[in-house]
């Protein structure tokens, strides 16, 4: 991203997560124009920005924004676009292959970039599909310096061959509509249940939990439910451990844990429930 807005002659300002406050500040002091990064973080900067006193539709320059690494809810689509005028736009990608599909200004889709091969098989057979099939995208990257040959990456999703309003011919990525399996992205971070699941078992002090993730306006929630041993002596010291520990393998930080019976958690219960909604 940097080097390619850099060719188009834009000034980057690059920066992480965190530090809300800051990053508003900078947006507005340099008139920032563009935005690229997860949408629920664009959200809180706005909101930020608001509860700092700012009108952001009179006091923020910002136009665009390229919006990747979580599913853009069309709801939320909407707010940026009518309630705050920024045209936004969708991407799709992974770390370890780059950019799998971008927006146009057609927005009906995500075109497939021609250097690589895009293939949505069925994720049971690895069979291909055909087009409006749901099933696993797997891609090939001819990169001379990295070949990947039909790597899973664990979305699902279906694409057309229509030709676009745009006028771009490539085929378009509709929608990425959830994961093959039971791993779970929160704030743009992946989160697979074996890892949390050791995680716990490290801490012999808790018997079992249940984590949960559900949609606080525009920023996931996450929240541990867990029970503790009655031999337990400070269980609020396990739930920091627990914390601290979570943070350090998965990098997102658990918003709350709760301490909750032994037993209360049945064996049925899962151990990782997403109440998210993206519509
Ligand atoms: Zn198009």
């Amino acid at each position: 991203m940097d080097k390619g807005l850099s060719q188009l002659g834009c000034v980057v300002i690059a920066s992480g997560v965190g530090n809300t406050e800051l990053q508003v500040q900078v947006m507005h002091d340099l008139r920032v124009t563009g935005f690229s990064g997860t949408p629920s973080f664009l959200m809180m900067l706005i909101k930020k920005a608001e509860s700092m006193g700012y009108n952001f539709h009179n006091d923020f320059s910002l136009k665009i924004a390229y919006l990747s690494a979580e599913p853009v809810p069309p709801s939320m689509k909407k707010v940026f676009e009518e309630e705050y005028g920024i045209n936004a736009g969708e991407s799709y990608g992974t770390a370890e292959l780059g950019l799998l599909g971008y927006g146009c200004p057609a927005k009906s889709g995500m075109h497939v970039p021609e250097e690589i091969i895009l293939e949505i098989v069925d994720p049971a057979t690895g069979k291909q599909l055909p087009s409006g099939d749901m099933g696993e995208v797997v891609i090939t990257s001819l990169d001379k310096t990295l070949p990947i040959i039909r790597i899973g990456t664990g979305d699902l999703s279906y694409y057309t061959d229509e030709p676009c309003l745009c006028g771009r011919t490539s085929p378009r990525l509709v929608r990425i509509a959830g994961r093959v399996g039971n791993v779970v992205k929160v704030r743009g971070m992946f989160i697979q249940p074996k890892q949390v699941e050791e995680l716990v078992a490290s801490l012999p002090e808790i018997c079992d939990f249940q984590m949960v993730v559900s949609r606080n306006g525009p920023r996931d929630d996450l929240i541990f439910k867990v029970a503790v041993e009655e031999s337990c002596k400070n269980p609020s010291g396990v739930c920091e451990e627990l914390g601290n520990k979570f943070q350090d393998i998965c990098r997102v930080k658990i918003d709350s844990i709760q301490i909750v019976p032994k037993g209360s958690l049945s064996k049925e219960s899962k151990r990782m429930v997403d109440n998210r909604n993206w519509d």
